[in-house]
C-alpha cells in the first residue's frame, strides 16, 4: 500500500468524509457522481462467481489484483471444512472462487491458509483495513471496516465487476450526519447496545443519503472491536457508511499486522492517518446526540433492527404509535407472534448464537464466556458459537473459552457466518426464535422462513441461553 503525503493545511475546515473522498477522486462525472478510486476490494465466495464470470465474457482482466483479497466466508460448514465440503453447490462456489483468484493472481484466504474467516473480521486483524482508505465488498456490512477511518461500500455483484475492472466506482457523495454518544456505558451495556439506540432513535431509514460519524466520549472510549461493532449496523440504520476518526487506540490496534506499514513507512501513514481525522470545525449536515449513560442492554423484538427497546421494557403499544406507524408493527406483531404490552424479558427462545461480522471478535467471545461460565444451556436450547475467523478462533483456544462454552453446554464450531444469513448448514426450523448476535431480524433471514431473530448483545445471548428467555445480563454480571 502507498500512502499520499501527509494533508496540508486547508483554508477550509473539512470531515474525513470529504479528505478521504477529495483524495480518492478520479474525477466528477456529468451525473454529479464522483469516479472514486478503491483502495482496498474485499471478495468472498457469494458475490464474486458472476463478478468474475462478467469480466471473463467482456475480455477484461483484474486491474488490480494486489489490492484485492478473497476468503470464504458465507457458504463455509461450520461442523467440518473438510473439502469436497458435502454441499455440491458449495463446493462448486468455493471451486470457483479459488479458479478465479488463481488465475487473476489473488491472494485467496481459504481454510488452508491459517487467516479465513468472515470478510469483514479478516480485513481489520490482518491489517488491511486502514484509515483513510476507500474499501469495497460485495457485501452490506462492510460498513464495519470504517471503524479505522475509512469510507467503506457495500455494492452489489455489478459493481464488484467494476471494481474488479477498474478498481474504481462510482458514487454519489453522502452527507454527513455526526453523531456523539456521551456520557460512560453502565455494567452490561456493550456497543451493540449503542448502535441498536442509534438506530432506534434515527429508525432504519434515517441514515439514507448520510455517512454516519460516531463520536464523543463512549465511541472515544472504545476499543477497535467495539467501534468496528457500531459501524457494522449503519447499514441498519440507513446509512451509506459509518466511521470513527482514526486515534491512537485505532493506531495501537494495526501497529505490527501483517498488512500494516512497517518501520518508516508506519511514520509516514501515520502522519497522513492523523491528518484525515476531521477538523474541530468541519460542517455536517446534521448533529444528532446521545446519552450513553441512559442506554440500557437492548433486544430487537420486531423485523427489522429499529424495532428494539431496553431489556426492562414493554412491548409497544400499537394504538400508542403514530397512525403512519401502527402497519408495521402490526405486520412485526403477527410475523413474530409476541404481544403489546409485555415485558420482553421472559420471552423463551430455542436458539442462541452467538458469531457474525457484528460480534465474533475475541472480545465478543470474552465477554459471552464471562456469562457462560455462571451456568448452564438451558433444557431445549440449541446454543452455537462460531468465532468470527481462524484467528480468533486460535486465539480462544488460548485463553481456553471453547471449554468455558462446552462446560455451559454450547457447540463450538469452525470460523464462518453461520446462522447470520444460514447460507450453510446452521438454520433455524420452523419458528423456533433465536437470540442473535448478528446485525438482521427479516423475516426468514436465518434460514426458515418462519424463523424469528432477537439481535442483542453476545452476552446477552449467552444470559438468554442460560435462562431459555430473554433476560437482564445485568443481573448475572
Ligand atoms: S456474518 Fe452475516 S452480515 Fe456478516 S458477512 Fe457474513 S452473512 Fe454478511
Amino acid at each position: 500500500m502507498c500512502y499520499p503525503c501527509p494533508v496540508a493545511p486547508r483554508a477550509v475546515e473539512k470531515s474525513l468524509l470529504d479528505k478521504v473522498w477529495d483524495a480518492h477522486t478520479v474525477r466528477e462525472l456529468p451525473s454529479g457522481q464522483t469516479q472514486l478510486f478503491v483502495g482496498l476490494h474485499l471478495i468472498h465466495e457469494v458475490t464474486s462467481p458472476q463478478a468474475f464470470a462478467m469480466l471473463r465474457e467482456m475480455g477484461l482482466k483484474v486491474r488490480f489484483p494486489q489490492r484485492t483479497f478473497a476468503t470464504v466466508d458465507h457458504i463455509i460448514p461450520t461442523h467440518s471444512q473438510k473439502r469436497p465440503l458435502a454441499d455440491e453447490l458449495a463446493e462448486g462456489m468455493m471451486q470457483a472462487l479459488e479458479r478465479s483468484t488463481a488465475e487473476s493472481g489473488i491472494r485467496l484466504f481459504d481454510a488452508a491458509s491459517g487467516h479465513q474467516g468472515i470478510v469483514h473480521v479478516i480485513g481489520p486483524e490482518l491489517g488491511l483495513t486502514q484509515p483513510g482508505m476507500t474499501i469495497a465488498c460485495g457485501d452490506s456490512h462492510t460498513s464495519t471496516h470504517g471503524a479505522f477511518g475509512a469510507l467503506a461500500f457495500g455494492i452489489g455483484t455489478s459493481q464488484v465487476r467494476d471494481v474488479l475492472a477498474t478498481q474504481c466506482l462510482t458514487l454519489t457523495r453522502p452527507k454527513v450526519r455526526r453523531i456523539e454518544v456521551g456520557g460512560k456505558l453502565a455494567t452490561g451495556v456493550f456497543a451493540k447496545d449503542v448502535i441498536l439506540a442509534i438506530i432506534r432513535k434515527l429508525g432504519v431509514n434515517g441514515g439514507i443519503g448520510f455517512a454516519y460519524e460516531y463520536a464523543g466520549p463512549v465511541l472515544e472510549a472504545m476499543s477497535i472491536e467495539e467501534r468496528l461493532t457500531v459501524c457494522n449496523m449503519s447499514i441498519e440504520g440507513g446509512a451509506r457508511c459509518g466511521y470513527v476518526n482514526p486515534d491512537d487506540i485505532t493506531f495501537s490496534y494495526l501497529r505490527g499486522r501483517e498488512f500494516a506499514p512497517q518501520d518508516a513507512a508506519w511514520d509516514r501513514a501515520v502522519a497522513w492517518w492523523r491528518g484525515i481525522a476531521s477538523d474541530p470545525g468541519a460542517h455536517y449536515a446534521d448533529r444528532v446526540a446521545l446519552d450513553g449513560a441512559a442506554i440500557a442492554p437492548s433486544v430487537t423484538w420486531g423485523i427489522h433492527p429499529g424495532q428494539n427497546l431496553g431489556v426492562d421494557e414493554r412491548l409497544p403499544r400499537i394504538d400508542a404509535a403514530a397512525l403512519e406507524d401502527r402497519p408495521s408493527l402490526e405486520e412485526a406483531y403477527a410475523y413474530m407472534g409476541l404481544r403489546p404490552g409485555e415485558p420482553i424479558a421472559g420471552t423463551p427462545i430455542d436458539v442462541a448464537f452467538i458469531g457474525s461480522c457484528t460480534n465474533g471478535r475475541i472480545s465478543d467471545l470474552r465477554e459471552a464466556a464471562r456469562v457462560a461460565r455462571t451456568g448452564h444451556v438451558a433444557r431445549g436450547v440449541r446454543a452455537l458459537v462460531v468465532p468470527g475467523s481462524q484467528a480468533v478462533a486460535r486465539e480462544a483456544v488460548q485463553e481456553g473459552l471453547p471449554e468455558i462454552f462446552r462446560a455451559a453446554g454450547f457447540e463450538w464450531r469452525e470460523p464462518g457466518c453461520s446462522m447470520c444469513l444460514a447460507m450453510n448448514p446452521d438454520k433455524l426450523v420452523g419458528r423456533e426464535l433465536c437470540a442473535s448476535s448478528s446485525n438482521r431480524n427479516f423475516k426468514g433471514r436465518q434460514g426458515s422462513p418462519t424463523g424469528r431473530t432477537l439481535l442483542m448483545s453476545p452476552a446477552m445471548v449467552a444470559a438468554a441461553a442460560l435462562r431459555g428467555a430473554v433476560a437482564d445480563v445485568r443481573e448475572i454480571l
